[in-house]
């Protein structure tokens, strides 16, 4: 409950932001005011109230319509002084139509950047937008330009970092083709500016496009999707100056290595390298041209419109360079891609009336063989059959087309995200914080934000699970904030408890009996099945309130951002992420490096490395952590990290689908800032005293109303009068040392006033 003695606050509700007229109804029967009206296609118009008669209301719109329509349909708008405001905080009224249209306002200006109280709000502008650069990057340090930027937030983190000493973080969320991984450059660009010197700066731009080259490929939604989460902690001395950097990844979607839809690519690094090697490379890679790889074919895009893959390749090796990856490794890097490429092309054909194959021993078997350093008849048996034990025997099993098929893409998609690993790991050696001693560091999170298709599988599953833990460290964090800024000034505030979304994360975490535990469980079973486990889900949780059980085998969950139902099909696959130890021993006794390094890897990361026991689809498996596992270990150790420092969120907004300039969605924008919980921000204002203005402000703007003898006093006395003079109700505002604070729509109220005087 929120509320203080003297006035009792409405409580946060996630039910409606919007300020309704009816909430304010003495002033809306005031004619000629501006109103939000609510078009037949959902857009929102301002309209003028030509007349009101309790239930219905004639309003003129500016094309000079005139409409009829139920009063409590109407939402106040602001006064025109509001128009553009760079903080949504100083919206007198905090309504939806408000924050769209104050937002669209300013994008039309390339103005990309509004605040939205602490978080800054990012519009992707789809084009080049005069906003960076060096003069730019000058004028923020200076503090000659104030207007909301990432460099101003970046500039923040600096100061407070070195003022307070403590570790800072930028948060950067948003869906696919919002600007997330632009903003984070743009971020890293100004801290770099900042704190260079050293030239370890350069370094870490330059991981840039490695990690994009190795990590992101063209989807439906974005020509440059990343598909892994990063963090990356930049070091600082305490002179300021960057020291080094540290980089994390999380959950690379290496399903795209083996399969992706039709219209999408996989990893640039592919096109990028059969585009551009140089002749010498080709012939000893014996690389072709992407149409004649099957993972590259089956989606039936090799381009994307204004990128050169082979200039791309040539700027990929530089700054392969530059983090000291040497000519050699990257050789062998290049090496595992092809063999990758060449693993989808080998095929297998019937041995016996049984269903079992064989690797058929072509160019594409010999090339595998020859690129990961093995013999092509180990290569052949690690693909087409399975060690196993039984009893105290072991005997060899013959694999089925279907099994074998899964066995060589496991074998690609394991070879593909152990060379990111790897590639990971060598950027962070060349980065690394040597022994000298640090200061502090900022991070800035680059990772997939909410999601919710028309079919959401396991990675859906573990994206929004993670959404879920860091929107509630964004809540918890701007509660705190607004407190303080409440008690800082001294005015008369209960502390508020908030109604976070603990009742969904304790969906996910609960053990035994949370979604993740029930996954692991009926991951290791050998009888388990997406459809036992869809059932296991429906028997215990039907009781949850963020929980229901649907048809067939999926489930719905009430996330913060809204419901999504999730088809369990592969779930259970994806989550044992199994590798034969038979590919394992293969990869371990190849006579290349690469390869050796990835066994080793796998069989260190394995819980217990077992020859024994038997899988359901037969063979011993390596019994590593499950996905879900690891990537809840991952995300405990990113907010335990994050807890620890000042977050500054960034919350990057997509206008449109149609990745076009100047097209503003308000449909689309609206979704959006409800899920990524910017109006949440504003909901929570609106809860206690949004608007806020110093005495000084107030008494110039307003004391002119005022008797001439009173307007002169100073400014605490001149503001108190003004409220008298204007029946501000008392629990409308609270005085405080330096400020006063409004609940919405008192401005508008006196704007109003001295507008009509
Ligand atoms: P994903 O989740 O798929 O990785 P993302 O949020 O990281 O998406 P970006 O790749 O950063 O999205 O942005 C998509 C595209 O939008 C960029 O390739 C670029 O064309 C454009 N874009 C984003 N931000 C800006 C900006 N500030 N200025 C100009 N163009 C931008
Ligand atoms: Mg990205």
């Amino acid at each position: 409950d929120l509320g203080s003695a003297a006035a009792p606050l409405p409580s946060v509700s996630k039910s409606n932001i919007e300020c309704r007229w009816s909430d304010i109804t003495s002033y809306a029967t005031k004619k000629k005011v501006h109103s939000w009206c609510q078009l037949p296609n959902g857009n929102w118009e301002l309209g003028r109230i030509m007349s009101t008669s309790g239930i219905e209301s004639v309003i003129s719109l500016p094309d000079g319509k005139v409409l009829k329509v139920n009063s409590d349909s109407l939402i106040p708008a602001n006064p025109d002084i509001l128009d553009g405001v760079d903080d949504l905080m100083q919206l007198s009224y905090l309504n939806e139509p408000s924050v769209i249209f104050n937002l669209q306002y300013r994008y039309n200006q390339d103005m990309i950047y509004t605040k939205a109280g602490p978080v800054l709000v990012a519009i992707n502008p789809f084009k080049e937008v005069s906003l960076y650069g060096n003069d730019c990057i000058e004028a923020y340090k200076n503090k000659s330009i104030e207007s909301p930027h990432v460099y101003a937030i970046a500039d923040t983190a600096i100061r407070e970092m070195t003022r307070d000493e403590v570790n800072q973080s930028i948060i950067i969320s948003g869906e696919s083709g919002a600007g997330k991984t632009e903003t984070a450059k743009i971020a890293m660009q100004y801290l770099a500016a900042l704190g260079g010197g050293s030239g370890i700066e350069y370094e870490i731009l330059k991981t840039n496009p490695i990690l994009e080259a190795f990590g992101n490929a063209k989807t439906l939604r974005n020509d440059n999707s990343s598909r892994f989460g990063k963090l990356i902690e930049i070091h600082f001395t305490e002179t300021g100056k960057i020291s080094g950097a540290k980089i994390q990844t999380f959950l690379l979607e290496k399903s795209r290595v083996v399969q992706c839809a039709n219209g999408e690519r996989s990893y640039h690094i592919f096109y990028q390298l059969c585009a551009g090697a140089p002749r010498a490379l080709r012939e000893k890679l014996n690389l072709k041209d992407v149409d004649d790889y099957k993972y590259l074919k089956q989606s039936n895009c090799y381009s994307i419109t204004g990128v050169d893959d082979a200039e791309q390749f040539r700027i990929v090796k530089e700054a392969l360079d530059v983090v000291h990856v040497s000519k050699e490794d990257q050789e062998s890097v290049f090496a595992m891609l092809a063999a990758v490429l060449w693993l989808g092309n080998v095929s297998f054909t019937m041995i016996d009336n049984e269903n079992h194959v064989e690797a058929v021993a072509d160019e594409s078997l010999i090339n595998v063989a020859k690129l990961i350093g093995c013999d092509t008849a180990g290569l052949n048996l690690a693909l087409s059959t399975r060690k196993m034990r039984v009893g105290n025997d072991n005997i060899v099993q013959k694999l089925t087309l279907s099994q074998a098929i899964d066995t060589r893409d496991a074998l690609a998609k394991s070879i593909y995200a152990c060379l990111f690993e790897w590639l990971v790991e060598q950027i962070n050696k060349s980065l690394a914080v040597g022994k000298r001693r640090t200061g502090r560091s900022i991070s800035i999170l680059d990772i997939y934000g909410f999601e919710s298709f028309d079919r959401n599988s396991f990675e859906q599953f573990c994206i929004n699970y993670a959404n879920e833990r860091l929107q509630q460290h964004f809540n918890r964090h701007l509660f705190k904030l607004e407190q303080e800024e409440y008690i800082q000034d001294g005015i008369d505030w209960t502390k508020v408890d908030f109604d976070d979304n603990q009742d969904c994360l304790n969906l996910f975490e609960k053990k035994p009996l949370g979604l993740l535990s029930l996954l692991n469980e009926e991951s290791t079973f050998p009888n388990g099945t997406d459809f036992t486990f869809a059932n296991k889900l429906k028997q215990h949780l039907k009781s949850n309130p963020c929980f229901r059980g649907e048809r067939e085998k999926a489930f719905t969950v009430s996330h913060f951002a809204g419901e999504v139902t999730y088809d369990t099909t592969g779930f259970l696959e994806k989550n044992r992420d199994l590798l034969h130890l038979d590919s394992i021993q293969l990869l371990s006794s190849c006579s290349c490096y690469l390869p050796q390094t990835f066994a080793s890897n796998m069989l260190n990361q394995s819980e217990k490395p077992v020859v024994g026991p038997l899988h359901k689809a037969g063979g011993a498996v390596s019994q590593k952590l499950s996905v879900a596992t690891k990537f809840k270990g991952q995300l405990f150790q990113l907010m335990q990290r994050l807890e620890s420092t000042t977050p500054h969120f960034i919350r990057c907004i997509k206008p449109n689908n149609f990745k076009s300039p100047g097209a503003y969605e308000q449909g689309l924008v609206l979704q959006q800032l409800r899920c990524c919980g910017v109006l949440e921000v504003v909901r929570i204002s609106r809860s206690g005293f949004p608007t806020r203005m110093s005495h000084q402000k107030f008494s110039r703007r307003y004391g002119f109303l005022l008797p001439e003898n009173v307007a002169l006093q100073d400014p605490l006395s001149v503001s108190v009068a003004i409220l008298h003079q204007f029946n501000i109700l008392p629990e409308m505002y609270q005085v405080g040392y330096t400020k006063l604070f409004f609940r919405t729509g008192q401005i508008g109220v006196l704007e109003d006033t001295r507008n009509h005087t």
